[in-house]
């Protein structure tokens, strides 16, 4: 589980991620006498499934609607879905996603240790402010795009500004001392390549290292 502030450096990170453990899957046989990988690697995101930005926003909707958010709700199901259909112990899943309630975190981790496979925290550390930045230049591409101005924008939609400013207020930060968010990764804007590979490599060796926790489903 990715989790972090709106806009701040998720799937940039998310996606070192796939690389660095696809190359590892690639190199770890089943077994000595049998060449083909141990693991296979599953990229799971909000774009990837086709949830828009706008599930996530209390603004727009009515008072009263907001205790049951439906449109949360939905793509909560359909993510767990997803996740669910191709998590297994040789199956590992990087979840790009906000992951921002710790309930949700609580309940992606039953999951995983339901098929048997440990399940880790990589936070994306980043300030509010560079956060906001990055939004309010994606909301400024998007508006330039509209009014015909660019061609293109990157194919990361912005959050409107009170979903993003809501989506930061209901954070809830992981916390390494419960079992959910643990093991606990934390990779800031400014960590380099040495200190990310050697995070992702600490990351690998909890979910599939020689060490790796075993999982029973009454733990
Ligand atoms: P999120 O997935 O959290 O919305 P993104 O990964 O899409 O955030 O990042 C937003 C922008 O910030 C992208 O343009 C990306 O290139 C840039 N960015 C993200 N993380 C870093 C970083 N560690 N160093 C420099 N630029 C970054
Ligand atoms: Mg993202």
């Amino acid at each position: 589980m990715i989790s972090g502030l709106p806009t701040s450096g998720k799937t940039t990170r998310a996606k070192q991620l796939e690389k660095f453990l696809s190359e590892r899957v690639a190199n770890t046989p089943t077994s000595p006498s049998n060449p083909q990988p141990k693991y296979r690697l599953h990229y799971i995101s909000d774009t990837t499934l086709s949830i828009p930005r706008s599930v996530y926003d209390l603004s727009t909707k009515p008072e009263h609607a907001r205790s049951a958010n439906a449109s949360e709700k939905d793509a909560r199901a359909k993510i767990s879905g997803a996740v669910k259909r191709v998590l297994s112990d040789r199956d590992m899943v990087i979840l790009d996603n906000p992951n921002y309630i710790k309930g949700w975190r609580y309940q992606l981790h039953c999951e995983s240790k339901a098929v048997r496979t440990p399940s880790c925290v990589l936070q994306i550390g980043c300030g509010v402010d560079r956060a906001k930045a990055i939004n309010e230049e994606r909301l400024r591409k998007k508006e330039e795009e509209e009014t015909g101005e660019i061609d293109e924008i990157g194919d990361e939609e912005p959050y409107s500004m009170p979903n993003w400013e809501n989506l930061v207020f209901r954070y809830e930060e992981p916390n390494p001392m419960t079992r959910w968010d643990s093991p606990l990764f934390t990779l800031i804007w400014e960590d380099e390549e040495d200190r990310t590979q050697k995070v992702f490599g600490d990351l690998w060796e909890a979910i599939a290292g020689e060490n790796r926790k075993v999982v029973k489903p009454n733990q």
